[in-house]
Formats: C-alpha cells, structure tokens, sequence
C-alpha cells in the first residue's frame, strides 16, 4: 500500500519492470519447450503482485502461483482470464466455495485436502481443476508417495478432480553438487508417472538452472525474476529493485561523541554524520547496525551506531563537504551495493530482505522508455 494522498516520502523502492520482463524472457527461452510460470506470493516478493503480473502477462506468463487464497483473491478482479493462478499452500478449512467459484487451482497437500475439495466437486457436480503436490524428501507440504498411488488407482477421483498439475519442491536446488537433487527428481517422476498426460513440475528458480531434466512441463520461478540469480553466474539475470533513502539531518560531530540508541558506537575524530529516513520497521535489519553501508555514487558510508525503528546514522565524512544536503537521497540498494550484498552483511538471504521492505518506501515502477509511473493507491 501506498501512503495515498501524502505528497512527500523519506525513502524509494524502485522496481524496474522491463528488467523483469527480461529476467522473464532469459527464464522462458531457457526452459522452451516447457512452460514458465512465475511465483508472486508475499505481493511478489514485496514489489507489488499487481503490476508484476501485469509486466509478466505481457510477455506472455499465463500462469502464477501464490501462497494462500486471499492473495489469489486479491489479484483476481485485474487478471486476464486466460491466466491460472494455483495456490501453493492448499486451502485452510472453509476456503473451498470460495476457491471454486473464483476458478483458482488449489494444491493440494494432504488427504484432508483433497477429501474437502472432492466433497465441493461432488456438491456441484463438476470436476473442479486442482493440482498434487507429491512429498519427496523436504518434509513440507505435500501427500506422502504410497498415498499418491492410493489415489491413482481411485476410479472415481477423475470425476471429482480435473488434475492441471503434479508437483513437488527441491530442498536443496540451491546445492548443485548434493545427490538428493537427483534423488527427489527420481522419485517424483516415479510417482507423477501414475497420472500420464498430466503436467509435472519440480523447478524453483535455483532448480530451473540445475539442469534441462528438471523443467519438465513447468518451472515456477520466483525470486530469480526479481533480480537474483541462483549462482552468480547465470547470465542474463538483471537486478529489479533499488531502494534509496532521504537525508534527514546532517550534523558535524566532534571525536567521542556517541551516536544512537544504546551509545554502541563513538566518532573516533571529527566527523560528519547523517541521519536518514529508512529504519527497521521499512525493513532494513536491525542487524546491520555498525555493519553495513550506505551509497552515494561510489563512496561507501558506513552505518554508525543501532539501526532505529525509523532512521539510521551514516559516517559521511568520505564526501565532500557541501556535496550532501538534508534531502537528499544516498542509495541502499543499488549500482554500489545489491541485495545480495544486504542480505550478506545482514547474514539472511535476499527473499527475507525483499519480503520485509515495508509499506512506507514509496513504490515507482519503472518500464523501459516510459518514465516513472506512480503507484497507484492499491498498488500494493
Ligand atoms: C516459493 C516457491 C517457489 C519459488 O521459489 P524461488 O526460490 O523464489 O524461485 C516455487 N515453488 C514453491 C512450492 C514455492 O514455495
């Protein structure tokens, strides 16, 4: 969501959507014949499920998974209706009608599941469109093999569920080397082999660049079309987002002076310090207080001191002096510093920090020779 109506912002998340367009189109081409699907749930990683899959839907992804129904909800009134949306997490008690009516495909992960959804199937006298995911080896969500073949041999499950998809999800794509890759693939052929015809899919974004054997007839990727390759060097994949931040206040600080909460850390010598508008409850880890940097152009500034709920101290001594002015913006995420490199220093992985980027960091979203397009209200 978007702060409606407030004229001013402290900090921007830019999200260019022509380079995910590309990052689309390097997943597509790579995969042909097989099916690209694209994972938006969390409102696509934080950037905003509307218009990622508007941008998606122009280069031709027809298919979208989210987590839970009220996200599939959400996006239905602007989505074509050629376009399938599967709800990866199935669907909690009471979910069913709901689903049903609005024509999304749940996966199902359990016998509980599927019993529910049979009944509504039964109820309305239609076979409704559902997926399988199968349990191989993550210990997550999914039904259990000998519990697959049960229902394989079920003559009346055809009437009841029209199959658009089997599944399962690899623990450790992001490990090429490990054996249980093969393993999990292995065994979920073996299985997805009882509903012939029926399309199969085991790819994440690190699975899609394991190897050919695993698009199969689809691959949902997520996070590699928001900008982050599974190993750096898979070519073609583009950075999505940046996120700068305004300069709210500059101050000149004499040596041993303690900056924010806690005094952790003291100005070893003169310095020019500022305070800028992005604190932990925009998502920015409190864990980087003392650790990680800000940007301006290329001159790194280190983060001073604990990060606060709304704002956090800079050193920016490095730049000239009259160079920065209250107001202006020093890049978090950036040409200087990628997501990867955040989530390094703040020792998680690049999902979390896309996820927590909170509702205050003003969206614009940027496509090709179009300027930048505000948000609209409901944007996100
Ligand atoms: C989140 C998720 C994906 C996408 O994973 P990425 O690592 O972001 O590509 C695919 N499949 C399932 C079942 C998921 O939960």
């Amino acid at each position: 969501m978007n702060m409606t109506g407030c004229p001013t912002f402290s900090s921007q998340l830019v999200i260019d959507l022509s380079a995910l367009r590309a990052n689309y189109r390097v997943l597509r081409d790579d995969v042909s014949p097989a099916e690209c699907a694209a994972v938006v749930k969390a409102d696509a990683y934080g950037l905003g499920a509307r218009p990622v899959v508007s941008a998606l839907y122009l280069e031709g992804c027809r298919t979208f998974f989210v987590a839970q129904l009220c996200e599939a909800l959400d996006l239905h009134p602007t989505l074509p209706v050629n376009c399938t949306i599967f709800i990866l997490n199935g669907l909690d008690p009471g979910g069913e009608a709901a689903c049903a009516n609005a024509g999304f495909v749940p996966v199902l992960n359990s016998r509980v599941q599927i019993e529910r959804w049979r009944s509504e199937a039964r109820r309305r006298g239609v076979a409704l469109p559902s997926a399988i995911q199968i349990e191989t080896g993550m210990s997550r969500l999914g039904i259990s093999e000998p519990v697959v073949e049960q229902l394989a041999e079920d003559p009346s499950l055809p009437e009841e569920l029209a199959l658009r998809l089997v599944l399962t999800h690899l623990a450790c794509a992001d490990e090429p080397r490990l054996p249980v890759n093969e393993d999990q693939l292995r065994r979920f052929s073996k299985v997805a082999d009882r509903f012939p015809g029926v399309p199969r899919s085991i790819a994440n974004s690190c699975g899609t660049f394991l190897s050919g054997a695993y698009h199969l007839e689809l691959v949902r990727p997520g996070i590699a079309l928001y900008g982050v390759p599974p190993q750096s060097e898979c070519l073609g994949i583009m950075p999505v987002v940046s996120l700068r931040s305004r300069i709210l206040q500059i101050r000149q600080l004499p040596g041993g002076s303690a900056v924010g909460y806690g005094h952790t850390y003291a100005t070893p010598g003169p310095r020019r310090v500022a305070t800028i508008g992005v604190g932990y409850a925009d998502g920015w880890p409190r864990r980087l207080g003392n650790v990680g940097a800000a940007w301006f152009r290329d001159t790194r500034l280190p983060i001073i001191g604990r990060i606060s709920m709304d704002s956090m101290a800079i050193d920016i001594s490095a730049v000239e002096f009259g160079e920065l002015h209250e107001g202006d913006f020093v890049d978090l995420i950036g040409p200087m510093q990628s997501l990867e490199d955040v989530a390094g220093d703040a020792e998680t992985i690049p999902y979390e920090i896309l996820t927590q980027l909170g509702p205050r960091h003003a969206r614009v979203y940027l496509d090709g020779n179009t300027s930048a397009m505000p948000t609209p209200g409901d944007g996100r």
